[in-house]
């Protein structure tokens, strides 16, 4: 790529932090209790090294073998980087997602849930985890429904003893997200749930004024993404 098409991703990050500060403002509350994921999904590692070097921590992947690819190195030399796993998450891959992820944030089904107690329980490391939210009801999206959420949730973590720490959604992408958000936030607060992984590129500011506590930003950092499957 020609060096005038590379993103400037220091500025990038300034410009995200500050939106995420205003909007924060704008809802009274502390923008530090916002964590910004960066999203670094089919982008070289050179964009993750760039990122690293302007002090960002936190990174999210869609895919484990993808992870597995770029991280562990990275990991091994920036012992706070923070790797999520944004993407769903195959049970014969469990194993692989425990040893490598520190968040999971999308827990959806109770065969997962098993698999992650077992491959928790073999690795001895619990990463936290994310109850996923299907908040549109959409056929083709992962996530419990919303009217299935609080049991699955007491299942994950009373059943299970798995380290819930809160819940995830992707809205649909033609409609306004701002209901689906307040949907997520009703659904996290009426099972004390402190984690909010909600807003991504489009609507992080909104999802922000909404309560999230985790934004999943991609292309406003690192740029388009090519076409994926
Ligand atoms: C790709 C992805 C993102 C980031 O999307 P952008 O629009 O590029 O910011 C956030 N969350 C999930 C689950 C994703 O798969």
């Amino acid at each position: 790529m020609p060096a005038g098409n590379e993103p400037d991703i220091a500025t990038n990050l300034e410009q995200i932090h500050e939106r995420i500060a205003r909007a924060a403002q704008r809802a009274d509350r502390n923008p530090d209790d916002v964590t910004l994921i960066a999203v670094s999904k089919t982008h070289d590692r050179s964009l993750v090294e760039a990122a690293l070097a302007t002090g960002q921590r936190v990174f999210g992947e869609n895919r484990v073998q993808e992870a597995q690819a770029k991280y562990p190195d990275l990991k091994a030399a920036n012992s706070d980087l923070e790797l999520h796993l944004i993407g769903p998450l195959q049970t014969n891959k469990a194993e692989d997602a425990v040893a490598l992820f520190d968040v999971i944030q999308t827990l959806d089904r109770e065969k997962l849930a098993k698999a992650l107690v077992k491959a928790m329980d073999k690795l001895d490391r619990r990463p936290r985890c994310y109850v996923q939210v299907n908040v549109g009801e959409e056929p083709q999206k992962a996530g419990v429904l919303p009217e299935e959420a609080d049991a699955f949730i007491r299942l994950c973590r009373d059943d299970y003893g798995l380290p819930v720490e809160g819940v995830m959604c992707i809205p649909p992408l033609e409609e306004a997200p701002a209901p689906y958000f307040a949907l997520l936030r009703q659904i996290a607060e009426r099972n004390g749930l402190s984690g909010l992984s909600m807003g991504m590129s489009g609507d992080y500011e909104t999802a922000v004024e909404l309560g999230a506590t985790q934004v999943r930003v991609g292309t406003a950092i690192f740029g388009a993404r090519p076409p994926q499957s």
